[in-house]
């Protein structure tokens, strides 16, 4: 199948109320021309550098993503024009991007990361550092950023019931969270699900999928 008729064919599976985030890391520009004169708008990238690179090149309605692990020193780079932080994992993170997004004179929106999978390679917060974030004094004083979401990583796993499991985890504590809205709070998006699980996430509540594989091919 091509790029195009993979992505018309998931995105007609979607729900209304799912948003995908077709993930283009390492894939090349004319891979992503494809997707866009599909109709796609919105990219979902891992490392910055990469992001700037075809963020310069491509059209400027594109949404661009960044779902992967954030390096607090790089944030500068990206602070201009990124859409959607996905993976923020600590105070000093959200701070940063705060920092830069006010040199810019926006908001930059973000999710906050849960940790959900049984592995300790996958980056996150557990919930007790999640509750201490968003219920910190500082937090409130952050006025150039909004956490509109969550995000998670199920385990990497052929396990169903597992995965299950840790999207359902989640999604209680987004429903948690949900009413306890405040300037820079406002929880409506709930990024769960890749190429692999992404089915489950949805039958557990996500509303944002981060499809890669499944649309461009595997990755070398
Ligand atoms: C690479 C990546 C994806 C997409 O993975 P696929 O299995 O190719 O769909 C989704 N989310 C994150 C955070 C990723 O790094």
């Amino acid at each position: 199948m091509s790029i195009k008729e993979s992505l018309l064919k998931i995105k007609e599976e979607l729900p209304d109320i799912v948003t995908l985030v077709a993930v283009s890391k390492t894939k090349p520009i004319s891979d992503i021309e494809e997707a866009y004169n599909a109709g796609q708008r919105i990219f979902g990238e891992n490392k910055i550098q990469e992001m700037v690179q075809k963020w310069e090149i491509l059209p400027k309605d594109i949404e661009w993503h960044m779902i992967g692990h954030v390096q607090t020193n790089k944030v500068k780079y990206m602070a201009s024009f990124v859409s959607l932080i996905h993976g923020v994992d600590s105070f000093k993170l959200l701070k940063e991007i705060n920092k830069q997004a006010k040199k810019h004179s926006r908001n930059i929106n973000c999710l906050l990361q849960v940790h959900i999978a049984d592995e300790t390679t996958k980056f996150g917060l557990n919930t007790s550092e999640l509750d201490k974030i968003i219920n910190s004094d500082e937090f409130n004083t952050l006025e150039n950023i909004t956490i509109v979401g969550l995000m998670g990583m199920a385990t990497f796993t052929p396990n169903k019931e597992q995965i299950k499991k840790e999207f359902n985890f989640l999604k209680f504590i987004f429903n948690e969270l949900k009413n306890n809205t405040s300037n820079n709070l406002q929880l409506q998006i709930l990024s769960m699900g890749m190429s692999g699980d992404y089915k489950t996430a949805i039958e557990e509540g996500s509303t944002m999928v981060r499809i890669g594989s499944s649309i461009f091919g595997s990755r070398n």
